[in-house]
């Protein structure tokens, strides 16, 4: 196993570095500004016209490997080039590689038919439009993908969409105009796995609804947003079904495996930043006759912050390197590990972070109250925590007893998301 990065990912590091110095990290502030102008939900000014200069210098489409539409990257040359981005929460999307989009691009790329991938693809790759996902519903606990209820029924040439969503990310952004929602096409379909399909609805459908926006401890995230949508007696093409019938759950599992990890790769940086503003904090203010970071309490938080930035940050490349080697299946157990470790570690760092700022670090002055909040979410959105444990606890235990007779033991858990 090796890590060392190729000279492409080195290049496009110094390149994608470069970039952010010269116009994310000047503009932080402005972008809130420009959200805080007038109507929230419009698109700023500062990221289209980021957008142009970024496709220019060649950083545009990072993600997407084994793809010819990508820039030809691996999972794990990918990594260090996400995490770079992930340092400024509103970054990823200037480069065109941010959630949800990837996830739903990468769907289009590997199961959308040439159609699907002319009207969708096509324009989510150049920019011109955003995606979002829908899955998770308000009335069942949507960790368990068996209990979606949204239906999908077919009637002719139609399929007819009736249920309501919440935590759609994007739908609020008025580029959004494309949505995949997961629901049941074979309720009693004995294989649980079969139950579910993927349709494309775009937004301006009759009777897509969008009922409300979700705020994240009070951020709204403007313009993205998280949305609450009814779907009532939604008629799309039959073409549009992703896959085919019954596959919903084998796309959800391609799906998550790459968006997951990027997650990941996002917060490493997140950590990395809270960890520096940290240390240039604690190195100028001085409390009781001494720097706050002389303390011996801010110097182990500190180390241990080292610590566990560093030790996510091999895990995710193990998990990055099994994805591009051995295939996103076979990596599922280290995806799982990630998954719950990364957004731990970033809550942990950050939390400790906020506290050498003092009353500072729960202002918008320092942007960490809100990197908290955007971390802290990761312990929820595509799946929480306990589940990818105990999937992870699964796997281990499945080597002394077998794949099979696991379920005997721990017993036969819905169709999890993990
Ligand atoms: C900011 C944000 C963005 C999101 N974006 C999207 C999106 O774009 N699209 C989308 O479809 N969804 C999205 N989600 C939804 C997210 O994926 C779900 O919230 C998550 O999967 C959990 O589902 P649930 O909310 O229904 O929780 P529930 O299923 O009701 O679970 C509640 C809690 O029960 C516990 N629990 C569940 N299962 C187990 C278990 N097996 N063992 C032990 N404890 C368990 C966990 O503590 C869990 O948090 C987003 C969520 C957030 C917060």
């Amino acid at each position: 196993m090796s890590f060392e990065y190729s000279a492409k990912t080195l290049d496009l590091m110094e390149r994608l570095n470069a970039f952010m110095d010269e116009h994310i990290y000047p503009n932080e502030q402005r972008f809130f500004a420009e959200v805080a102008e007038g109507d929230r939900w419009q698109p700023t000014r500062l990221i289209e016209a980021l957008k142009v200069k970024a496709k220019a210098a060649g950083l545009w489409n990072l993600f997407l490997p084994e793809s010819e539409y990508g820039a030809g990257l691996s999972n794990l040359e990918y990594a260090p080039l996400c995490e770079i981005m992930g340092r400024v929460i509103w970054a990823p999307e200037v480069f065109n590689c941010s959630a949800p989009d990837t996830g739903n691009m990468e769907v289009l790329v590997r199961y959308g038919t040439p159609e699907q991938q002319e009207r969708w693809l096509k324009p989510l790759l150049a920019g011109e439009i955003r995606s979002a996902f829908a899955m998770t519903e308000p009335e069942v606990a949507s960790s368990d993908a068996t209990n979606i209820a949204c239906r999908i029924e077919r009637d002719g040439d139609e399929y007819v969409i009736n249920g309501r969503k919440w935590w759609t990310s994007g739908a609020n952004d008025p580029r959004c105009k494309i949505f995949i929602v997961m629901g049941k096409t074979d309720p009693d379909n004995p294989n649980r796995h079969r139950q579910q399909s993927m349709i494309l609805v775009p937004r301006d459908t009759q009777g897509v609804k969008i009922v409300r926006h979700l705020p994240v401890f009070g951020y709204d995230d403007a313009p993205h947003g998280h949305a609450e949508i009814v779907f009532d007696n939604v008629r799309v093409p039959a073409s549009n079904i992703l896959l085919g019938e019954g596959r919903g759950f084998e796309i959800a599992q391609g799906r998550l495996g790459p968006g997951r990890i990027h997650h990941c790769m996002r917060l490493i940086g997140l950590a990395e930043r809270a960890l520096e503003k940290m240390c240039k904090r604690s190195l100028q203010r001085v409390a009781f006759g001494k720097p706050v970071a002389a303390q011996t309490v801010t110097l182990e938080r500190i180390a241990e912050s080292r610590i566990l930035i560093d030790s996510a940050r091999l895990l995710t490349l193990k998990a990055a390197y099994m994805m591009d080697t051995v295939g996103n299946k076979v990596a599922a157990k280290e995806i799982a590990m990630i998954k719950v470790a990364a957004p731990n570690m970033a809550c942990q760092v950050i939390d400790w972070a906020i506290q050498a700022h003092g009353g500072g670090g729960v202002t918008d002055d320092f942007g960490l109250a809100y990197a908290y909040a955007q971390a802290r979410t990761l312990r929820l959105a595509d799946g929480p925590d306990e589940v990818h444990r105990n999937a992870i606890g699964k796997m281990e235990l499945a080597k002394y007893v077998g794949k099979d007779a696991i379920k005997a033991y721990v017993g036969a858990s819905g169709v999890s998301r993990a």
